[in-house]
């Protein structure tokens, strides 16, 4: 990237302009081998103890939506980063930016969300910290959380784990957090039967870990959608990964909506949902452990890890095709979370 060149909303969609800004822009600097795996949180080894580190920000418009805010968003969001590396959730810290004229009870409304997501997550918010700006410096409210959490002796679940053979879960239907927000945003506004599927998934991770030791990788797929994601594993692995259209759970105001406003499903946020690729002897196993799991119900065998096509993710459609799912490219929509 060159001396004229600026950041762009693309640059913060999670696809592949987020990931060419990490890789041309902020590694070089920063890079050092924690950092450079790219996971949803980096793995310490601190005396005999590893820990999982991770940190992300919240701008979600609008600040309240059905199935959640951006005070549950905040704490889910990390727990499941920290969830996605097979660790356990302990503390989290809540950097809060604030609008000058911000209500205090909008603000004890979220924190009260805060509190009960990180009650049900089992976490404490254990640090925190407060700056107010100029009004219109920030619109309304923006949120970071940072999280620590243990991992287990033999447990090691990562992006680069994927080997070919390999079943890939969805624990629900996707879609449902991006379309929700959508339809709650001016510009767009309509009627959708849906809401935000926001919730912590440490707990049906414990589950899954527990009936299995061939977890391989697991990630959450948030901004950029399951096909992102998916092309992020397929890069880290060096695999291909084959899904199959049919299987992949969607409700149907999802489609109805993605239908009408012309995007892809497959490229909308989801902030409760967790993608899991397991060797083919557990896959059943973790699959009824899945839906046994109320945050699993609807989970599925989507697709399955190959050795050709390495870094590629191909789709089986509906009727016969193939198609290629690429990361998701230009900004479908900002501040989705
Ligand atoms: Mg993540």
């Amino acid at each position: 990237m060159g001396k004229e060149d600026r950041i762009l909303l693309d640059h913060g969609s999670g696809g592949r302009a987020s990931h060419e800004l990490v890789r041309e822009v902020f590694l070089p600097p920063l890079r050092n081998s924690l950092l450079a795996e790219l996971d949803d949180s980096a793995v310490l080894e601190i005396g005999n103890q590893r820990l999982a580190f991770s940190t992300d920000s919240y701008t979600v418009d609008p600040i309240f939506f059905p199935g959640g805010d951006i005070g549950c968003l905040a704490v889910n969001g990390t727990v499941n980063d920290l969830a996605m590396r097979g660790a356990t959730p302990l503390y989290l810290s809540a950097g809060f930016i604030i609008e000058e004229g911000f209500l205090i009870s909008d603000l004890k409304r979220i924190l009260a969300s805060m509190k009960d997501a990180a009650m049900t997550a089992g976490v404490k918010v254990v640090a925190g910290d407060t700056k107010v700006v100029y009004r219109q410096d920030v619109d309304q409210i923006f949120i970071n959380t940072s999280g620590i959490g243990v991992i287990g002796v033999n447990t090691n679940i990562s992006g680069s784990s994927a080997r070919a053979g390999d079943c890939v879960l969805i624990s629900g239907t996707v879609g449902d957090h991006g379309v929700t927000i959508l339809s709650k945003r001016g510009e767009f506004s309509f009627e959708a039967p849906v809401q935000s599927d926001s919730a912590p998934l440490n707990g049906l991770v414990r589950e899954m870990m527990s009936v299995s030791d061939q977890i391989h990788t697991m990630r959450d797929p948030t901004r950029g959608g399951l096909a992102t994601s998916l092309n992020e594993i397929a890069i880290q692995s060096n695999v291909g990964i084959e899904l199959q259209e049919d299987c992949i759970p969607l409700h149907d105001s999802v489609v109805g909506a993605c239908e009408i406003l012309g995007l892809d499903p497959l490229y909308m946020a989801n902030e409760g949902k967790l993608i899991a690729i397991v060797s083919p002897e557990d896959a059943d196993k973790v699959l009824n452990c899945m839906k046994a799991h109320p945050l699993g119900s609807e989970a599925s065998v989507i697709g399955r890890v190959v050795s050709e096509n390495c870094g590629r993710v191909f789709m089986k459609t509906e009727i016969g095709g193939t198609r290629i799912l690429d990361m998701l490219a230009g900004e479908q929509l900002p501040r989705i979370c």
